[in-house]
């Protein structure tokens, strides 16, 4: 295993959706070193996903507003968030979300005041849009200074420290050559996880390396097991975009035969029309309300059939007739597509969405580790086991400008520690196992074909035992699976040929993160927030305190209920 090329910089900064390309720019502004790494291009990640036609940003009042947003908050995660950083967000997303422009993202505020997904009240929205004209103008922002530095199509492998502190990384390069960087600190902005399932919303670089590089670091995850669902289109265009605020006007959701999945799964006292129209007020799942039958009702025809086609909405035409924005906007959009909710056959099913939880951080954006920042969708943020619509891309604004002030203060008064390829490698051989690059080329196509079929099949396992409706039979039984995958895989041969680099490394991830979230899902044995217990079908107070994951001694996953 060679490592041939050496980068220092001050700092290093995976990722380059929306909380990446804010902390980056505020620390090139200070005048640091920055080197950008970023798995696909520039404005990647679930930020500038391209089957999304806009973002939208929830922003404080005013400062009667401050009280009632952190309120709002607070009832929604379920006693699940940090009230300190929620309370860090009202107060200056004000200031932040004018700062959009400086990142080359026209932010628009839509007239008048909106509820956004979730929110009993009405506030300020900023929408964002238009992902090709932000790349273009965040390449032209970043070009505009000598000291940041940006790789495209580069992954960041793992972290390297000096004692305590981090010290450098490694890279696999666009080209699958290994790089080192020797840096004072790393930001990770590497976003959620949602592409471990096999049916998601988010593009394929959101993959979750970023919580196992932290973990692996030395960092603790929280709030792993609250994981959103959204209703998304099977078909007719698969992936595209649900908007669940047409519900008002479906008439009800029905299997191939006809027949109503709702129907069976009501309980007395609710209706049909209620039930869907409590469900056209938010996009994910929620235990917390009476609309959680729809999706329920969904997963469990799907856990009994088999069926991945999704189910069938009938909608009402008077939907077209319905001339308020937020109709026409998603319509017409819908219909640049293709798409024709009265006329086609629309079937959707639930897709995973966002990560509430993930890195354990401070009000810096610190991960416990010094020299180690963790913001966006990567850290458990300001939601809990609920996440209030409009809330995440302004966290990437606020604790990205948080964590770059902190971080500059940091490498100003820090020097580079130790790290070079002797650690690199030993880092990697021990991540990788031993390696073997003396075995024939049908051998390794082999090893090739195995890892993909591993990854493959714990997507597949994942979203249907680690959905809206779980119970401990299936996660244990999704847990002993994914733990036979893995004992075949070659994760060192695959290695030691550069061009099966990023398969075993995403095979890596896949194997320790679903078994990370599996845990997790298991230990809460109730229903609460984003997801449906079977076995524990009530929100237990007992529950009321936050799960922790840290590396213990033998580097397997440590999970323990804190009041942290
Ligand atoms: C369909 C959809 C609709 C949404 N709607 C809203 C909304 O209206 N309002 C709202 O507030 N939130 C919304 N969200 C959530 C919000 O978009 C995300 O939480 C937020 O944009 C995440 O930004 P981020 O910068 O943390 O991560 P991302 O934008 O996901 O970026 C992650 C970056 O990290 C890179 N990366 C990953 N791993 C590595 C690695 N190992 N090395 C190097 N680079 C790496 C990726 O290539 C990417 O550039 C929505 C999400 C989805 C999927």
């Amino acid at each position: 295993m060679e490592i041939n090329r050496t980068i220092e910089t001050d700092v290093l900064v995976a990722g380059s959706g929306l909380a990446g390309i804010k902390a980056a720019k505020e620390l090139a502004g200070q005048g640091h070193q920055v080197l950008l790494v970023t798995k696909m291009k520039v404005a990647s990640g679930s930020s500038f996903y391209p089957l999304k036609a806009s973002l939208g940003t929830q922003v404080t009042k005013d400062r009667a507003d401050e009280q009632v947003f952190l309120e709002d908050i607070e009832e929604l995660s379920r006693g699940m968030h940090r009230r300190d950083l929620a309370e860090a967000y009202v107060r200056e997303i004000p200031e932040r979300v004018e700062e959009y422009p400086e990142i080359g993202v026209d932010a628009k505020k839509l007239e008048g005041e909106r509820k956004a997904c979730f929110a009993p009240h009405a506030r300020d929205i900023y929408l964002l849009a238009d992902w090709e004209k932000i790349r273009r103008n965040v390449r032209e922002i970043f070009g505009g200074y000598d000291n940041l530095r940006v790789m495209e199509r580069t992954v960041v492998l793992t972290l390297l420290k000096d004692s305590d502190r981090i010290a450098g990384a490694v890279l696999l390069d666009a080209d699958n050559e290994l790089v080192l960087v020797r840096c004072k600190a790393a930001v990770l902005a590497t976003g959620g996880f949602g592409s471990i399932y096999k049916h998601n919303l988010n593009p394929k670089d959101v993959d979750g390396s970023g919580h196992i590089l932290a973990l692996e670091a030395g960092a603790r995850l929280v709030n792993m097991e609250f994981i959103q669902f959204i209703p998304g289109i099977t078909s007719p265009k698969y992936k595209t975009l649900f908007g669940e605020h047409t519900l008002t006007y479906c008439r009800d959701i029905v299997d191939s035969d006809g027949e109503s999945l709702l129907d069976p799964e009501l309980p007395d006292g609710l209706s049909k029309r209620e039930c869907l129209d409590i469900r056209s007020t938010h996009g994910p799942f929620t235990h917390s309300l009476d609309s959680k039958w729809f999706d329920i009702a969904m997963m469990k025809r799907i856990g009994d059939t088999g069926n991945e086609d999704g189910f069938r909405l009938l909608f009402d035409p008077a939907l077209y007739d319905n001339g308020e924005e937020f109709y026409t906007v998603y319509l017409d959009w819908l219909k640049e597509r293709g798409i024709d909710l009265a006329l086609d056959e629309i079937r959707i099913a639930p897709f995973a969405h966002a990560s509430n939880g993930g890195v354990f951080i401070d009000l810096d954006g610190r991960a416990g580790v010094p020299g180690l920042y963790s913001i966006g969708e990567l850290s458990c943020n300001i939601e809990g086991a609920n996440r209030l619509g409009g809330n995440s891309t302004g966290a990437c604004m606020v604790f990205g400008k948080r964590a770059a002030d902190h971080c500059g203060e940091y490498v100003r008064s820090t020097g580079f520690g130790r790290a070079d390829a002797g650690m690199a490698e030993a880092r990697l051989a021990g991540m990788f196992g031993e390696f073997d690059p003396h075995v024939s080329g049908e051998e390794a196509e082999a090893a090739a074909e195995h890892a993909r079929e591993v990854t493959e099949r714990i997507r597949e396992i994942l979203w249907y035992n680690a959905n809206v409706v779980r119970s401990e039979e299936d996660l244990s039984a999704a847990l002993s699976e994914i733990r036979k995958l893995g004992e075949g895989v070659r994760a060192g041969l695959l290695f030691s040929r550069p061009g099966f680099r990023k398969l075993a490394v995403r095979t890596r991830n896949f194997l320790k993160l679903s078994q990370i979230l599996l845990l997790a899902m298991t230990e809460r044995r109730e229903s609460r927030g984003a997801h449906y217990r079977e076995d524990f079908p009530h929100e237990d107070p007992a529950f009321g305190r936050r799960l922790f994951v840290s590396v213990s001694e033998d580097g397997s996953p440590d999970l323990e209920f804190r009041s942290e």
